[in-house]
């Protein structure tokens, strides 16, 4: 074993954590190149669609000579769906299955939400080499990144990564000046990573004092291509969250039989019952349809009708104060102090550098198998490749049964891995 089979060229973020994570994991997706060939679950779908729409709005935006209001977001997801394989190349949205339609509703929701936001502050994005860097996919050679970014590798590190990759790699969503000028080179550069999530994001902390490794390894890719002002400017990484799952309607508390109704005929305060986030003006006017019909149905009671209690009025007045203070958006932001940033990424690396090393010895990396609830071994879609992994007996013959699964045609091998536009998965749900 002393080639790469993938042509995998740069280091991506993904990689590094997949190497830090679990050596059989990265072995078999990024020195194999193995993809898992299923199709991409709901929240992934509905992540990369509000990105596709995202990224429409933005590069408007980039263009206010014709800016003239958000493009059709559902021009922009019928591209990315045939680009993702959800749809042929020559389907339209007449085509797609309701799963789909279902997906890309609530994507279109979410993004509505998103720049309709207070929170929502990009104007203008950064352009680099005459492109806005709107979901761009940035490389930087060992000697960019060590000229512009000062990441200066070990020798023994340099070497190991050097024969097989060339540089570092990343795809950040959007990197903007916020409110600023342009011309204003004291005003930071924000890194916005966008998550579109299907479970409430209420409760991210706002700020944080920790660097974030993602945001770490964008800032070195950043530094590298001079798009910080050549060091000039503070880069912030923010993580946008925004919420993308489904929003209660009045319908589903007063439909006959709706379980979304406690035994004393008003809706529930019970938010771990609802399949979604419900919006205080909402659960408001449920409360008070219901309340009225309860009212009428024991209209004819010897000591008058049901009202509701002091108690009754209490409760639903602090819930729906509550709800009002939900946010469908939350933007938490990271700080990046330069010389933990390359302390981080060194780190990253040297993961990756290790893996590489392994395999150019002629030594399979060992998995980590991780046993409790929920771990990525256990849990299903935990992990890529689970299945050919738990099936083969030792890391001796992991790339035969990896190579098995690959002929039964349950994966595909990438020639460069298909992480998407995206680092990440765009729901780490
Ligand atoms: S199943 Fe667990 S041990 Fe196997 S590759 Fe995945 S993360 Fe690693």
């Amino acid at each position: 074993m002393t080639s790469t089979p993938s042509t995998t060229t740069h280091v991506s973020q993904s990689e590094c954590n997949t190497a830090q994570d679990c050596g059989m994991r990265w072995f078999a997706q990024w020195y194999l190149g193995l993809r898992h060939a299923g199709p991409e679950g709901p929240p992934a779908r509905v992540g990369s669609l509000g990105h596709a729409c995202l990224g429409a709005h933005v590069l408007a935006l980039a263009d206010p000579e014709t800016f003239s209001g958000p493009p059709d977001f559902y021009a922009a997801m019928l591209t990315e769906a045939r680009k993702r394989h959800y749809l042929a190349a020559d389907a339209d949205w007449c085509d797609a299955s309701q799963d789909l339609l279902d997906h890309a509703h609530l994507a279109h929701q979410a993004a509505h939400t998103l720049i309709t936001s207070p929170e929502f502050d990009v104007r203008r994005p950064v352009v680099l080499d005459g492109r806005p860097l709107v979901e761009q996919r940035l490389h930087a050679t060992w000697e960019q990144l060590a000229r512009g970014a000062g990441l200066v590798l070990p020798d023994a590190l340099r070497r190991a990564l050097a024969t097989h990759r060339l540089g570092m790699e990343g795809t950040p969503d959007v990197v903007h000046y916020g409110n600023a000028a342009v011309a204003d080179l004291d005003a930071p550069v924000y890194l916005d990573d966008y998550k579109m999530r299907t479970r409430p994001v209420d409760g991210t902390p706002a700020d944080n004092v920790v660097a974030d490794p993602q945001g770490a390894f964008y800032k070195m890719l950043l530094a590298a291509l001079g798009a910080d002002g050549n060091g000039r400017r503070e880069v912030v990484f923010r993580q946008v969250n925004v919420y993308a799952g489904r929003w209660m309607t009045l319908e589903d508390f007063i439909d006959p039989g709706s379980p979304y109704v406690v035994s004393s005929g008003l809706p529930t305060r019970d938010e771990k019952r609802m399949p979604g986030m419900v919006r205080a003006e909402v659960w408001r006017e449920a409360w008070r349809v219901l309340e009225e019909r309860r009212r009428i149905a024991t209209a004819d009671n010897p000591k008058g009708p049901r009202l509701p209690t002091t108690s009754e009025y209490h409760e639903a007045n602090r819930f729906i104060e509550d709800l009002s203070y939900r946010k469908a958006v939350q933007v938490s932001r990271w700080r990046l102090d330069h010389t933990v940033c390359l302390e981080v990424v060194r780190d990253m690396l040297a993961a990756v550098a290790m893996r590489l090393a392994q395999v150019d010895a002629g030594i399979t990396p060992g998995r980590h198998l991780r046993t409790w609830k929920q771990a990525p071994c256990v849990r299903p879609f935990g992990c890529d490749v689970s299945s050919p992994c738990l099936a083969s007996l030792g890391s001796n013959n992991a790339e035969a049964t990896l190579r098995e699964h690959l002929g039964a045609g349950r994966f595909r091998l990438d020639v460069l891995p298909a992480v998407g536009d995206h680092d990440d998965a765009p729901e780490a749900a």
